[in-house]
């Protein structure tokens, strides 16, 4: 009898836990890989998910031991590769396979077993909501209508719909809030919302090398080099990878448009990864206005239902590309020839919780695994992609680097000025150097528009208490208070505890240490950024953007059309400033204090800065005027800094490339990071101790170097004390599933143990 091995969606502590089970002759058609069945376990009925086939049972199963399947309980939902690439993910990134299988099924649908009042068992699935297929256009009265200077929403809409129909879950998923702007806007005509299927009139199909490729009308040099090496590795078929190295505005995005073009022409599909942040209403618009109703979407806002949907449209083929985050990744695309991978060196590639893969490196070994070809863009490559580039390849496969230096439209690239804050400070001297405070009165009364980046990762204002130094810290979590000016309130921005600090003389304003009045707010932050600019310029406007003026509903939207809309306007924000913001009438970008970044114990943190610093760069001179850029630092040598400033992108990389080589730290090895947490402190340490024992134990067997036990440096969160231990494995090395076999049987309740490989998140 055939044999089909089935991955169990039980609790398992196993890697790979297969189990073999008998296809019966009634079920022989239905039981495929990639098949939801129903089995038994023990003595309790279990869901599980075909992963493989065979004839029949291979020497070391018993047959007779073996039980049958019971049931199907839904068709295929991946097939026989996409099973190997589960089985992978568990291994490479030590989790279970049923964490790495989930990925595959169709959002929103697992079945489970569960025991009811009665004692018998029964299978539930979660509910989906109705499901509406609703779409916007512009109507034809469209073309009369301007929206107002300072509707930045309606200018945003009507841009997106310009290039065709959306749909209308995906408007509101890529734009929050845009119901009432659609429904003033419907209501003068402008759009029209309506039901079912639209005629999407894809412009005609282009083959690569038309004179008359679709906008734009010619290819810059940068673009027609790197669809040439596309095109090559979409020839070969074998996994090969282009790194499309191209500075911001270099046409990155035509270039995929392109090459998916070019796929589709050969009758495979693609797959586009791009980072939540680039997901707008314009991007949509650009790939639903070049291959029209073939484009499913991907995105965690939209609901379970609507995901459904768009998964049903990419496996009946329907659509062939899907655009989308990390998951979109999963996707049963058709015949896959192409991954496109836009900001390859996000960190939100590389997801936090189980199973914490990388979707750069899910995805080349995806392509590998199909015959496809992987393209990753960026303006600040990763260090890993530069170093594959440069060795000309990684584990076997072809990575190649285009470089686009110009761009597309002509624009100049802004100029970049470093002013050196050593020696400057005084007592309650200003956030701005001179040269920043001129530049900024210069452009606002030239009508021009500012940014102002206060550089915040790993430190945020709080106080210091002058007497005796202390800063007032969480009770539950290992990390300082934030001070919040405003409302006079000490926050927890891990757990969310508020402290209310009432001014003088009310007691609980005493530093906790000393009982000293003397709290202060030392460093910068955004609140005082904003009060220093409007001291300096009087009457401008200025919008602060940070994580407490943009937690509520499209609050985040209602600030940039405020900047949008009054000329002179500074913008004052955290690193969500940074990125994609495309605002021409912005000329000058000011970085506060460029360096924060670089003093945290992370390895990445040059790295970091200096993706942060290129990207803020290229929010100026977008338009017609050219853009400058102040940087002010103290630590204005650090490469991270300084190449910004020279412009000098190589230099960063080869200097930064030195240190890690010398310091054995990734790209050169895989590094993985293993933390235990726990309430109970002696447990989480004598767990941890144990767990640095037995690494180190291997260690002396495999070629690694372990480094640990300690505790992590955010020691405590939400009352969870957390310790951590490092190993260090060459490239290559199966890491993963040494690590989850040697971790077994350790911890127990109350106590985890997380494995991440290929750490991001080292504190
Ligand atoms: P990137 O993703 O590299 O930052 P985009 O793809 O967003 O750049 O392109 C920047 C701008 O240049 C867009 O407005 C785009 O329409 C325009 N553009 C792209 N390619 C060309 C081209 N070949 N000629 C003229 N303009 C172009
Ligand atoms: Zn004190
Ligand atoms: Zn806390």
């Amino acid at each position: 009898m055939p044999i089909a091995s089935v991955v169990l969606d039980i609790p398992t502590r196993s890697l790979e836990s297969t189990y073999a089970y008998l296809i019966p002759e009634v079920l022989e058609d239905k039981v495929e890989v990639g098949a939801t069945v129903l089995v038994s376990f023990g003595r309790r009925p279990a869901v599980g998910y075909v992963v493989k086939r065979s004839r029949e049972p291979d020497a070391s199963l018993d047959a007779s031991k073996l039980r049958e399947i019971d049931d199907v309980l839904a068709p295929s939902a991946f097939d026989e590769v996409s099973a190997t690439l589960a089985m992978w993910i568990a291994r490479e990134y030590a989790c279970p396979a049923i964490a790495a299988v989930r990925l595959f099924l169709p959002p929103g649908s697992l079945p489970k077993a569960r025991k009811g009042e009665d004692g018998t068992w029964e299978l539930t699935s979660r509910h989906l909501g109705k499901l509406e297929n609703r779409w916007v256009r512009l109507s034809q009265s469209a073309g009369g209508f301007t929206p107002r200077a300072d509707a930045y929403r309606q200018r945003d809409l009507m841009d997106a719909l310009s290039k065709g129909p959306l749909r209308l879950s995906e408007l509101k998923a890529i734009l929050p809030g845009v119901a009432s702007t659609l429904r003033s806007l419907a209501k003068r005509g402008v759009v029209e919302v309506f039901e079912g299927e639209p005629e999407l009139v894809r412009p005609e199909a282009t083959t690569l090398g038309s004179a008359e490729a679709p906008l734009p009308e010619r290819l810059t040099r940068g673009q027609m080099r790197a669809l040439a090496t596309v095109s090559r590795a979409l020839g070969r078929g074998d996994g090969s990878v282009v790194l499309v190295d191209g500075v911001t505005g270099s046409g990155k995005t035509e270039v995929y448009l392109e090459a998916i073009d070019a796929a589709l022409e050969l009758g495979r599909g693609a797959i586009v990864l791009v980072p939540e942040i680039s997901l707008t209403p314009q991007t949509l618009g650009r790939f639903r206005s070049r291959f029209g109703d073939e484009v499913a979407l991907m995105h965690s806002r939209l609901t379970p239902a609507e995901r459904r949907q768009q998964w049903m449209a990419v496996r009946s083929g329907k659509a062939r590309v899907v655009v989308g985050a990390r998951s979109a990744l999963f996707c049963p695309v058709g015949n896959l020839g192409l991954v496109v991978i836009d900001e390859e060196h996000e960190f939100t590639y590389k997801q936090e919780q189980a199973p914490r893969y990388h979707a750069r490196d899910v995805a080349a070994k995806l392509v590998q695994l199909r015959g496809a070809s992987l393209v990753l863009g960026s303006a600040t490559p990763s260090l890993e992609s530069l170093k594959r580039c440069q060795d000309g390849g990684f584990l076997g496969v072809a990575w190649e680097r285009v470089r686009m230096g110009e761009r597309a439209t002509g624009a100049l690239l802004p100029s970049v000025t470093l002013v050196d804050l050593r020696g400057t400070h005084t007592e309650g001297s200003s956030a701005f150097s001179p040269e920043l405070a001129d530049a900024l009165r210069e452009t606002h009364h030239a009508g021009e528009k500012s940014v102002l980046l206060i550089n915040r990762r790993g430190f945020s204002p709080f106080l210091i208490c002058e007497d005796c130094g202390c800063v007032p810290e969480c009770p539950h979590c290992s990390n300082s208070l934030t001070y919040h000016a405003r409302t006079r309130e000490l926050v927890c921005h891990t757990c969310g505890s508020i402290w209310p600090l009432k001014p003088w003389p009310d007691p609980t304003s005493l530093c906790p240490n000393c009982g000293s009045r003397y709290l202060r707010a030392p460093g910068v932050g955004t609140e005082r950024v904003e009060d220093e600019v409007r001291l300096l310029l009087g009457d401008a406007e200025v919008i602060r953007m940070d994580a407490d003026t943009t937690s509520g509903q499209g609050a985040h939207q209602r600030l940039l059309e405020r900047f949008d809309a009054t000329p002179g306007a500074v913008l004052v924000g955290t690193q969500m400033i940074a990125k994609g913001l495309d605002f021409p009438e912005v000329t000058l970008v000011g970085v506060v204090n460029a360096d924060t970044s670089l003093k945290l114990p992370d390895f990445r943190a040059a790295e970091r800065t200096f993706d942060l610093l290129e990207q803020v760069t290229g929010r100026a001179g977008r338009g017609a005027k050219p853009g400058r850029v102040i940087i002010q630092s103290y630590w204005s040598t650090h490469p991270a800094v300084a190449c910004v400033a020279s412009k000098d992108r190589d230099a960063f990389v080869e200097s930064e490339l030195a240190l890690r080589r010398e310091a054995h730290y990734p790209p050169y090895v895989r590094l993985a990071n293993l933390t235990v947490s726990g309430a109970d402190e002696k447990r989480v340490k004598a767990t941890v101790s144990e767990l640095a024992r037995r690494l180190r134990d291997a260690a002396r067997r495999q070629r690694w170097q372990v480094v640990g036990p300690a505790e992590c440096l955010r020691a405590k969160i939400r009352d969870r004390h957390r310790h951590h231990v490092i190993v260090k494995a060459p490239l290559g090395a199966s890491l993963g599933e040494s690590l989850f076999e040697l971790s077994k049987g350790l911890g127990g309740s109350g106590i985890s143990l997380a494995i991440d490989v290929d750490a991001y998140e080292v504190l």
